[in-house]
């Protein structure tokens, strides 16, 4: 590409909050002498805070998103994915769709908006089993898994299994955490008229926070009063408890206890984006150190904004994290804002303007048209919260087809009932699982789902064929593997897998390990010989590589 241009060319990486305001001011006030792209891996602008309320049903998951080519007009906007960037040579590498192709865009101002990470690992089985909440799939997938459990629990006569089903864990409770559990009620609350086999009384919900009290931004009695309000509606809030590791059935917390769910929503977990991280910045907590303009120290033209840069709200704010600005929209707005005067000013050889700002307030949505506010120091709960909470959102929302589209659906969900359409889709074919010691992976009688690898841990098979008398066992460790006798026969389990001790195994589903060894003689090939070797050759009839898997193989897509 070209440098020499013109006009200064001016990167935005990240369309968020921080970004979209960034490049929109930019193109304002640089009018003429800038020409300002902003790149982002999607291509449209999602509005976090009302993520929670997604997944719910109360606002259709389009709703909650802008497209950035509308909101950003006489904008250049880019869908890629920045994969790195070269401060020496003054360009970001993106790569672009289905091209495969990394592409050099060079920037003379170049602002770093991507925001945060979530890093789950320091609890173990919670990355591998936890859903979490920060983009529009993420909202998406919650609901559509909240609605499958309420169509098996509705219809399983195991009473575990039930239990487990109708037990809804949420993680964390600051702002996010808290509107989500509520949330997360309010929709099975209302979906619960169309599940007959359920009572209101065998469903739970868990909010969990390691600090002593809930929504730490907000006054100690605010916080209180959610509390109740969320005790009231029947969730309990466990706090001075933290998480300490989770798998497919239950989520084990610091005071020993194991709560059994399939429904755990981890809050939180904010990390440094990962590529952010990588890219040799000075940092502290996870974020990326500015001075109070903006700038990234040592590196010409470059700016951070929004959750990924810690600005300091003072000369020598040292380790006070109350003299950075929040990672919050409100702050990530004003500093996209702010920015933008001072790439003009730079451009214009102009002095800069610190940044500065106070935040004007936090409200945080409780369900059942109930809120908590705290705006310019005056403090509101209840039904009048609930009021403010959403009018402020709807003014927050930026362009005017958002706001009609989401005051429609808050309209609409409070006259209609949920929309309790389940639009599924396929889990990954690969994934990690964890299981506790005693856990069963699969009983004799189950549908046989695919293969499994030990990574971490140990197992014991037990096969017990009641015609013949005769019993097997078998013990697994890391790099043994089990469940392939049976794959190739689409039909039940005939034994019985228990975790041996706390351990993790990497799954891979039927169709995605059978067409792998249709794809790959060498797998085939050792499958036969392993189950012949391991089994003294009786199911041999079913092994890879086999008359009935050749068979079987015919029919695949
Ligand atoms: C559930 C939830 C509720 C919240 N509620 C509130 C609230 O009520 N009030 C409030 O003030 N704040 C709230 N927040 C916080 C607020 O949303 C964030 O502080 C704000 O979004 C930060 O803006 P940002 O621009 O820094 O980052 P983001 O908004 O996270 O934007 C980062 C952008 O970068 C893009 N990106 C990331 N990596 C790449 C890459 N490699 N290539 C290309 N693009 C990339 C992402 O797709 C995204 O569009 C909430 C957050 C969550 C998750």
């Amino acid at each position: 590409m070209d440098k020499l241009v013109a006009k200064k060319k001016v990167l935005v990486i990240g369309g968020g909050f921080g970004g979209v305001f960034a490049a929109k001011a930019l193109a304002r006030l640089g009018r003429g002498k800038l020409d300002v792209e902003l790149v982002n891996a999607n291509n449209y602008f999602v509005f976090q805070p009302l993520l929670p309320e997604v997944a719910a049903s109360s606002i259709h998951s389009a709703d909650a998103v802008v497209p950035l080519r509308q909101l950003l007009r006489h904008i250049q906007v880019r869908q890629a994915e920045v994969m790195g960037i070269d401060f020496a040579e003054k360009k970001v590498i993106v790569v672009q769709g289905t091209q495969r192709i990394p592409i050099d865009l060079y920037y003379d101002e170049l602002v770093i908006a991507l925001g945060m990470g979530v890093d789950l690992k320091r609890f173990p089985g919670l990355p591998e089993h936890a859903l979490t909440m920060k983009d529009l799939a993420d909202a998406h997938r919650l609901r559509t898994h909240i609605i499958g459990c309420l169509e098996t629990a509705d219809v399983t006569e195991d009473p575990a299994v039930k239990q487990q089903l109708l037990t809804f864990v949420t993680i964390g409770a600051g702002f996010s955490g808290v509107e989500t559990v509520a949330e997360v009620r309010e929709l099975v609350r209302r979906a619960l008229k169309y599940y007959t086999n359920i009572e209101p009384d065998q469903v739970r919900f868990y909010i969990i926070e390691y600090a002593n009290r809930i929504l730490p931004t907000f006054p100690a009695d605010l916080a209180d009063y959610a509390t109740r309000r969320l005790q009231i509606h029947g969730i309990q809030v466990l706090t001075g408890v933290g998480t300490k590791s989770a798998t497919g059935t239950g989520v084990e917390v610091t005071d020993g206890r194991i709560i059994p769910t399939s429904t755990i929503v981890a809050t939180i977990g904010n990390s440094p984006h990962p590529l952010v991280a990588t890219l040799g910045l000075d940092m502290k907590w996870g974020r990326i150190k500015t001075d109070r303009f903006m700038r990234v120290p040592d590196h010409d033209g470059v700016w951070a904004i929004g959750d990924a840069a810690l600005i300091p709200l003072a000369d020598d704010p040292d380790d006070d994290p109350m003299l950075y600005a929040t990672q919050t929209a409100q702050f990530a707005v004003r500093e996209g804002r702010q920015l933008a005067a001072n790439v003009v000013a730079r451009m214009n050889r102009k002095e800069l303007k610190p940044f500065a700002y106070t935040s004007k307030g936090s409200l945080a949505s409780l369900g059942m048209s109930k809120a908590v506010a705290d705006v310019y120091g005056i403090k509101l709960s209840g039904t009048l919260a609930w009021l403010l909470w959403r009018g402020f959102y709807l003014s927050f929302l930026p362009g005017f087809q958002a706001k009609l589209r989401v005051g429609i659906n808050w309209l609409v969900n409070s006259v209609m009932p949920p929309n309790i359409v389940q639009i599924q889709s396929n889990p990954p074919a690969t994934r990690y699982i964890h299981y506790r010691k005693g856990d069963r992976v699969f009983e004799p009688g189950m549908i046989i789902d695919g293969f499994y690898t030990v990574v971490k841990g140990s197992f014991r098979l037990i096969i017990d064929n009641p015609e013949t008398g005769e019993h097997f066992e078998k013990v697994f460790g890391p790099g043994d593997h089990f469940g392939e006798r049976v794959l190739l026969r689409s039909s039940l389990r005939t034994g019985l897998v228990v975790a041996l001790e706390d351990s993790i195994v990497l799954f891979i589903a039927q169709k995605a390990f059978t067409r792998l060894a249709r794809a790959f003689p060498i797998l085939d090939a050792y499958f036969k010989e392993y189950i012949e070797r391991t089994f003294g050759g009786h199911d041999q009839a079913f092994a890879p590589g086999s008359t009935n898997h050749k068979a079987e193989l015919e029919t695949l897509p």
